[in-house]
């Protein structure tokens, strides 16, 4: 693969306009045209790019998508709270409507790749969380513009493609959260890269499944359940919970063995299990963590993860935590600043661990600066 080219590459950036892909779609709350930024952190992610731009003479354009809201402008996901955010954080800066108010956004018509590229001289994609999406504003730019990769997306590449290349072994994978099917698709492939898997979150019950116990009315994919059984039988290190915790029938509170009641859910990982996965993570040299185990926003179900995230926090191995809610939940244990790298984005995470190459970058690679 050869490089993905940084700023360094853009030449001089004086008196240009440079369109910055940024990944501005922030939590915000309120009404829908009143709508408040609860945690401004990945705008102030985005200005060590902006100001190495402005600080060179560049007038700076970024753009970002916020929510689905599926190609036409809803007062809900307009950029106004953003722009003004920016505008005190980073002032002269301009930031251009949602990008998905345009149904070219997401098809990657030509026409809105056009609109976008017009009056712009340069293009840097800092948008990590949406590099592996073939989207206008992630593969258009840069078929005709000088581009290059944001100190955010340069990060994230150097961390989670080193992974890939040179980890230091035992590699494992913590993988859970409520995007089975996703997920799922990467595991075969993940499979190749790490030395173990260690499976918890609502994932673990289309393994659990597979394996011929009963799930209840936990989350699980019957049709994965065949993948899974492969999976299993591919005699690779598979690590699946040992006890649950979760909802009966009635909806209380209650603690099972892999075995679940009809009517059951299962939301967490239990007391054993938790510790046996803190055990695999302490043992590990390199730690890739995504998805939580259980429903932690309730906090009778945020125990498993809470074991988890400190395990991680307090492993001596390198450790890497992809994933907006895995995030999330690291911060609310407090345990962000414990881990080496948080990645910014999910899927573009485990996308880049598992075929070493996104879209974004592919894009960037091929732009007329390196070409
Ligand atoms: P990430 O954003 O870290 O990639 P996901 O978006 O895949 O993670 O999943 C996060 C969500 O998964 C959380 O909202 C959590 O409540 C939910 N979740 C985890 N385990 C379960 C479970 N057993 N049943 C239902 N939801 C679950
Ligand atoms: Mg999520």
């Amino acid at each position: 693969m050869s490089r993905v080219p940084t700023l360094e590459d853009l030449g001089d950036v004086s008196g240009k306009r440079v369109l910055v892909r940024t990944d501005f779609n922030v939590p915000m709350e309120g009404a829908d045209d009143a709508r408040i930024i609860t945690d401004d952190f990945r705008i102030r992610a985005a200005l060590p790019t902006i100001e190495w731009l402005t600080s060179r003479g560049a007038h700076v354009v970024c753009a970002s998508h916020l929510g689905r809201p599926k190609g036409a402008p809803v007062a809900k996901y307009s950029m106004a709270p953003i722009r003004a955010r920016l505008a005190e954080l980073a002032p002269g800066v301009e930031l251009l409507e949602n990008l998905r108010f345009n149904a070219g956004e997401e098809a990657n018509s030509p026409e809105f790749v056009a609109s976008l590229v017009k009056n712009i001289d340069m293009y840097v994609n800092d948008a990590f969380g949406a590099a592996h999406r073939a989207h206008a504003s992630i593969v258009g730019p840069p078929q005709t513009l000088p581009s290059a990769a944001g100190r955010l997306l340069q990060r994230e590449v150097e961390v989670l493609g080193g992974l890939r290349e040179k980890p230091k072994r035992p590699f494992i994978a913590v993988l859970g959260g409520a995007k089975v099917s996703d997920k799922l698709g990467v595991i075969e492939s993940l499979l190749q890269v790490v030395d173990s898997l260690v499976i918890g979150g609502g994932m673990c019950f289309t393994f659990l499944a597979a394996q011929g116990y009963p799930v209840g009315a936990s989350i699980c994919e019957l049709d994965q359940i065949a993948t899974c059984k492969k999976l299993l039988d591919s005699g690779k290190s598979i690590h699946l919970p040992e006890d649950l915790v979760g909802l009966d029938a009635n909806g209380n509170f209650a603690t099972f063995g892999l075995r679940l009641p009809e009517g059951a859910k299962g939301l967490d990982i239990g007391p054993g299990t938790a510790a046996a996965f803190s055990d695999v993570i302490m043992d590990a040299r390199t730690v890739f963590w995504n998805g939580p185990m259980g429903m932690f926003e309730d906090e009778r179900f945020a125990a498993g993860t809470r074991t988890v995230a400190e395990a991680v926090a307090a492993t001596k191995a390198f450790t890497i935590v992809g994933g907006g809610d895995s995030a999330a939940a690291l911060a609310q244990f407090k345990l962000d600043d414990e881990v080496d790298h948080v990645s910014t984005g999910g899927g573009a995470s485990l996308e880049l661990l598992e075929l070493g190459d996104l879209p974004g970058l592919a894009a960037l690679r091929g732009a007329p600066n390196v070409r």
